[in-house]
């Protein structure tokens, strides 16, 4: 996916939000999209039928609520009910029954989780209402402000994110679990009607399916109703324009944008169509009547039972229909279709992340690039010092807790896949999705249908990945080819150098054969600190390659990382080197385009202040003039890239400075964890479109542009050069390359 670090800020942001916000339809009734509404008691403990309407000019939301327990939750609570509600609402009983009773507590509710990052909490009030004998619904009628302002809050710059517990305004609604702004009696799961009147012009989306749509001269009276039970439940409103297709299976797919633009609608209700009918045949039925598109007034990136909120920037970025979307619609199987209680363990955004997120970079064949970059994410921002259990994990709130929630959780699912095969661990997946509907899931269930579909007890294998900390650091100690019996053996020794108690893991190893255009795969299993292989082979390697494919969760070395544009880009501190000896026009034009990418951690110079390339950053070259432009090349050289003066060589492909702009990366030769980039564009006019164009280009090692738009004519990725997870068995100790590795396909086709 092309991504700009601004992207990238956003995209984060929109995972933060999507943590998991829930609900859901009763097992067994994947029909009841048309049915009519199941009676009361067949529902949740708690059903609420309310008639809502919205006064958005004065901030107000008025509410009659009938409140129905399930006979089971009317013994629990006993006659007096007690309830908490957003504060200023002044709630009475309506119809008979005493009064309302202020109460000095609240119900009795699960302890809130303290390292729950959600929206600051609202004020509350308590109440108390009697129930008279065999009487199980009430109904009170309240009204009042809800106007809390959007505030950023987040601990890190780029995980900042603006929310609110609660609004109703002159711009858009949004009321959910965190406002009370239905009365909270327990923790149970809730099932609703919700009967919303707004005024002319603006719309009112909630879960479940829409029963009633009618315009009238005092505006849109909407009705909603959630047969599924849910966690909590949400009204969002503002004016929206709606379009909508059919999704199949009575399920429809909805837009619902600030102002009408078709076409972006369409572009979002074809991607509905097309994950729902992916995520339906890989893991069983969508578990809603609709899915809906909702854009909010401030940029979110919220994923609720059902819908999704997204801010109006980040919904019209480029990428997003295919990278965080897919991910908003997978949360309505995981985290809003089953459960998670965060207390025991969030394993619901690192399975949501593998089956959308990596699912599309299988997809674009960038399964490999994928993995990689969540283990070096979670080797720069977790590393030994910040790293806990993956069962602590609740919700992400800075880049250390994604690395462990999102990232580790990944690659267990992953070599969770790898070591049942991918049929038996869609089939688990299945199972735990048909099981756990509509209910809570642990990673305790997680194991259980793993262990079940594997023939195996995995409780070792979650025991290190899910409740131990930490990753192994695996080291290629030695490989060298031996007689053996009559033929030959590989003996690979390998060893693991983290601090603590070594991990088990199934090491993939591939041996590049010189008669065999694919690599052979092995794999060994490795328990101890060190150990040494012996693999029985016909002829002799060219090369071992240990884990090229970054199947484990492991940390991985600086030098198994090729040279990439994103090293240039994403580094914490850059040095972007100006040409002095540039034509005026040129020289302005590359300064302006190092102004564009600055951000802090970033420096500019001129190439006569700097005798040599300096460590510990990244470094732009820029300019064919640059001083610098011969330690470029010197760089490059190894990638088998020739720069010269007049043009830039790599194998058959020449890039003539006259009529091409050129980048080239390679590691740096003052620091192998940081790349030199090398920029060279005659062009002046087309330095603008590069710098806006090359951030979307992060994984690439060499591009070439034509034109002053300019139009990409060429684009190559690097392998890392000298990884030491490889090792050459060949004579004269140089690095044959690597054959091809066996094809992989996706765990779901692409769409
Ligand atoms: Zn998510």
């Amino acid at each position: 996916m092309p991504e700009t670090s601004s992207a990238r800020a956003v995209v984060a942001a929109l995972a933060v939000a999507a943590a998991c916000s829930h609900s859901a339809r009763p097992p067994g009734s994947p029909g009841s999209a048309a049915a009519p509404a199941a009676p009361a008691a067949q529902r949740a403990p708690v059903q609420h039928d309310a008639q809502v309407t919205l006064v958005p000019e004065r901030g107000l939301v008025l509410v009659e609520d009938e409140v129905t327990l399930s006979p089971a939750l009317r013994a629990r609570l006993g006659d007096h009910v007690v309830f908490s509600l957003h504060a200023g609402l002044s709630p009475e009983r309506a119809g008979p029954g005493a009064p309302l009773a202020p109460s000095p507590r609240g119900p009795a509710l699960r302890a809130a989780d303290a390292g729950d990052a959600g929206p600051p909490p609202v004020p509350l009030e308590h109440f108390v209402v009697a129930l008279g004998p065999g009487e199980r619904s009430f109904t009170i009628r309240y009204g009042g402000p809800i106007s809390h302002a959007v505030e950023e809050h987040g601990e890190e710059y780029a995980r900042k994110m603006a929310e609110t517990p609660g609004l109703v305004g002159a711009e858009g609604a949004l009321l959910s679990g965190d406002t009370r702004w239905l009365p909270l009696l327990s923790d149970d799961l809730v099932t609703f009607t919700l009967d919303v009147r707004v005024p002319p012009g603006w719309d009112a989306i909630s879960q479940g399916r829409r029963d009633l749509h009618e315009r009238g001269p005092e505006g849109m009276r909407i009705r909603w109703d959630s047969p599924e039970p849910q966690e909590e439940a949400f009204l969002v409103a503002g004016p929206l324009t709606e379009r909508a297709r059919p999704a199949g299976r009575g399920v429809e797919a909805q837009a619902f944008l600030r102002g009408d633009d078709a076409a972006l609608a369409d572009r979002y209700l074809a991607a509905t169509v097309q994950w729902l009918a992916v995520y339906d045949r890989l893991l069983g039925p969508y578990p809603y009547p609709k899915f809906a598109l909702v854009e909010n007034f401030w940029e979110t990136g919220y994923g609720m039972p059902s819908f999704t909120l997204l801010g109006p920037k980040v919904l019209r970025l480029p990428f997003i229909v295919r990278t965080s979307f897919p991910h908003e619609i997978l949360h309505n199987w995981w985290g809003n279709g089953v459960f998670v209680d965060p207390s025991r363990g969030n394993w619901c955004e690192g399975l949501t992340a593998y089956l959308a997120d990596h699912l599309v970079a299988e997809q674009e064949g960038r399964g490999v690039d994928y993995r990689r970059t969540a283990l070096q994410r979670w080797a720069d921002y977790v590393g030994e010092n910040r790293d806990r259990p993956v069962r602590s994990f609740r919700v992400r709130h800075d880049s250390a807790t994604q690395a462990i929630g999102y990232d580790k959780v990944l690659m267990v699912f992953h070599m969770l896949r790898t070591r049942l095969g991918d049929e038996r661990f869609v089939g688990a997946l299945r199972k735990l999705y048909s099981e756990r509907r509509f209910r809570e899931a642990s990673f305790t269930d997680v194991q259980k249908v793993m262990s079940a579909a594997a023939g195996e007890d995995l409780a070792p294998f979650f025991a290190q990945w899910v409740d131990r900390p930490g990753a192994p650091a695996l080291h290629v100690e030695g490989a060298q080819v031996v007689p053996r019996g009559a033929g030959r053996a590989v003996e690979l020794t390998l060893a693991q150098t983290q601090p603590g108690d070594p991990f088990e893991v199934d090491v993939p190893v591939y041996l590049t054969l010189p008669s065999s255009p694919e690599a052979v795969r092995r794999t060994v299993h490795l328990a101890s600190a060190r150990e040494t292989f012996s693999l029985p082979v016909d002829e002799v390697p060219q090369r071992v390659d240990v884990d090229p494919e970054f199947d484990l969760f492991r940390r991985v070395d600086p030098g198994e990382l090729p040279a990439a544009l994103s090293g240039a880009f994403g580094a914490p501190r850059r040095l972007l080197v100006l040409p002095s000896a540039a034509p005026p026009a040129l020289a302005a034009a590359y300064r302006a385009l190092a102004e564009a990418w600055r951000s802090p951690g970033t420096e500019i110079v001129s190439d006569r202040d700097l005798a040599a390339l300096p460590p510990g950053r990244s470094v732009w070259v820029l300019g064919w003039e640059n001083r610098l432009r011969p330690q470029a090349a010197q760089a490059l050289a190894p990638h088998g890239v020739a720069l010269g003066d007049r043009e830039l060589r790599e194998g058959k492909l020449v890039l003539a400075r006259a009529d091409r702009a050129v980048v080239a990366v390679a590691r740096s030769p003052a620091d192998p964890a940081q790349v030199i980039a090398f920029l060279g564009a005659d062009r002046a006019a087309a330095l603008p479109g590069l710098a806006r164009k090359l951030p979307h280009y992060g994984r690439y090692g060499l591009l070439g542009f034509e034109g002053d738009e300019p139009a990409n004519v060429a684009k190559e990725t690097w392998t890392a050069l000298a990884s030491p997870m490889a090792v050459g068995l060949a004579p004269g100790g140089r690095l044959p390359p690597r054959a091809a590795l066996p094809p992989r396909a996706p765990l779901a086709p692409a769409p």
